[in-house]
């Protein structure tokens, strides 16, 4: 399949390709100040439990309304973020953020989980379950309210430690989930030493899974593989009522994508929730 897959090579310049270009300076310069001026925010995107179409599932995803840039897409600064180590300080403030949204919504009585994504860098920092624990206790928030999404491919720069930070992570009572699932190198070998709670199946296979028969395949193999290990499977990339229909039809657990909702404020996302359940 992979020769399928492959994209034509476009070459697309990013500042970070260039360690010594001005503008890669300029943005570490601007991504410090930006935690500082508040210039980064999170947007919230919902899941909705097929079995029972509530939703009580969202995915915290971040955003930073530059003043010149506009809207810069996480793509363009989280890969520069971890290459620069600033990673750390910047997924310290995404869970900080998270968890104060998540008290806020259980006071109001809106009883959401709040999925987190952090990087490989933090896989391997030693300080992220004490950063949880720390955050987790400063707002109040179970453990078991909060899912960790990570990536495969964090885990290969440093499987000893990455799995041990994942462990620490299990071990406190949050949830893990593996992002992207399929995409990654050895997924069974891994998910076979892992404690993890969902896999989440990338949106490579899930936007086109009904033009696409290998697609399809792949998707049902995946939810049966997890389904068999025990696993919640949630589909990311949802962008048509034909593949949520398809979907609910193997058995998928959850869904998120377009078709349902886009990553909103968290004031849109009240008024998404109460549309939503009102019908
Ligand atoms: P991801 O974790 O795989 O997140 C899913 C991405 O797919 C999001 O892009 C989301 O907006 C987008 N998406 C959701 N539904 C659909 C759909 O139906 N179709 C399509 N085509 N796309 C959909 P976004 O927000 O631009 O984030 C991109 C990536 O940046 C994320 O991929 C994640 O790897 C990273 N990221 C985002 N926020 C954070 C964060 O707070 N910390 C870290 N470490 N990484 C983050
Ligand atoms: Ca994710
Ligand atoms: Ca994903
Ligand atoms: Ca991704």
């Amino acid at each position: 399949y992979a020769g399928k897959r492959r994209n034509a090579g476009v070459a697309v310049y990013r500042p970070s390709d260039d360690q010594h270009s001005p503008d890669r300076l300029s943005l570490m310069g601007e991504l410090r100040q930006a935690v500082e001026r508040d210039e980064l925010t999170l947007y919230y995107q919902p899941k909705v439990d097929l079995t029972t179409g509530r939703v009580s599932y969202v995915e915290a995803l971040v955003r930073w309304i530059h003043p010149v840039r506009g809207m810069v897409p996480p793509d363009q600064f989280i890969p520069f973020a971890e290459q620069t180590g600033y990673i750390k300080v910047l997924s310290r403030w995404v869970i900080d953020k998270a968890l104060a949204q998540c008290a806020a919504w259980r006071a109001a009585g809106i009883e959401l989980d709040v999925s987190i994504n952090v990087s490989a860098r933090d896989l391997i920092n030693a300080d992220l379950p004490h950063t949880f624990a720390v955050l987790l206790d400063k707002h109040r928030v179970q453990p078991e309210w909060i899912w960790v999404e990570i990536t495969e491919s964090a885990l290969m720069d440093d499987p000893v430690h990455a799995m041990q930070t994942l462990d620490a992570l299990y071990a406190m009572g949050l949830r893990l989930s593996i992002d992207d699932f399929g995409t990654g190198y050895s997924s069974l070998a891994h998910l076979k030493k892992m404690s993890v709670h969902e896999i989440k199946i990338d949106k490579s296979f899930v936007i086109g899974m009904t033009e696409d028969s290998d697609d399809e395949t792949i998707v049902r193999s995946t939810i049966a593989l997890g389904h068999n290990l025990g696993l919640r499977v949630a589909a990311e990339g949802v962008e048509t009522q034909l593949v949520l229909d398809r979907l609910r039809t193997l058995d998928c657990d959850l869904a998120q994508g377009y078709f349902l909702s886009r990553p909103l404020a968290p004031d849109g996302l009240k008024a998404w929730l109460d549309t939503w359940h009102a019908d």
